[in-house]
């Protein structure tokens, strides 16, 4: 979990100390979920920095206090029996579609997803109970998700999944963002090669 915090971080998708990941591991017939705490950076994360919550939600291990989005993770876990891992970031082309009437278009390896777009839903206060619900139903049939004017949030089968889910998501963005540039902007006449 460590060694996918650091990985997520150097991909500069959780600039700062934004972002949060967990993990669930099954533990005498019921499930513990490992999430990294709050107010620490994914770049220098280290196991004292995971927190352990129980299936009812209470700390059963761990210095300090899970990330505020902790209600998001179990919310997420109790809706997708099969999802072990989830992460969230800010990542910097997907979340600034987030903030723009833009919508990020599906691009290759996007599997059975046949949707033109992205999934998207409301905005709702980051840490609340409210967006822990938002996400959660917005993630019952889709693996990626956009959080209005917030960030992403993957979930895969373990974490190293969600991970890469989530560098998909940012890289379709930036992809996205790059086309837009490229149709809206066409080189100035001037500035064209001459032949
Ligand atoms: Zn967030």
């Amino acid at each position: 979990m460590v060694e996918i915090a650091n990985q997520i971080y150097q991909n500069g998708l959780t600039p700062g100390k934004s972002g949060n990941i967990s993990t669930k591991i099954r533990c005498n017939g019921n499930y513990q979920v490992l999430i990294s705490s709050t107010g620490v950076s994914l770049k220098n994360i280290s196991l004292e920095d995971v927190i352990v919550i129980d299936d009812k939600g209470n700390q059963v291990e761990g210095h300090g206090k899970p990330s505020s989005e902790v209600n998001m993770h179990l919310e997420i876990y109790k809706k997708r029996r099969e999802v072990s891992g989830i992460v969230h970031t800010h990542s910097p082309y997907a979340t600034g579609f987030s903030f723009s009437g833009e919508k990020i278009p599906h691009l290759e390896g996007f599997g059975k997803i046949k949707k033109y777009y992205l999934n998207e839903v409301d905005y709702a206060t980051p840490g609340s109970m409210e967006l822990a619900k938002i996400a959660s139903n917005g993630l019952e049939n889709e693996d990626m998700l956009i959080l209005k004017n917030h960030g992403v949030l993957a979930i895969g089968t373990d974490l190293n999944e969600a991970a890469l889910l989530a560098e998909f998501v940012e890289n379709s963005a930036k992809t996205s963002f790059i086309t837009l540039i490229l149709i809206r902007e066409p080189i100035p006449a001037h500035l064209k090669h001459s032949r």
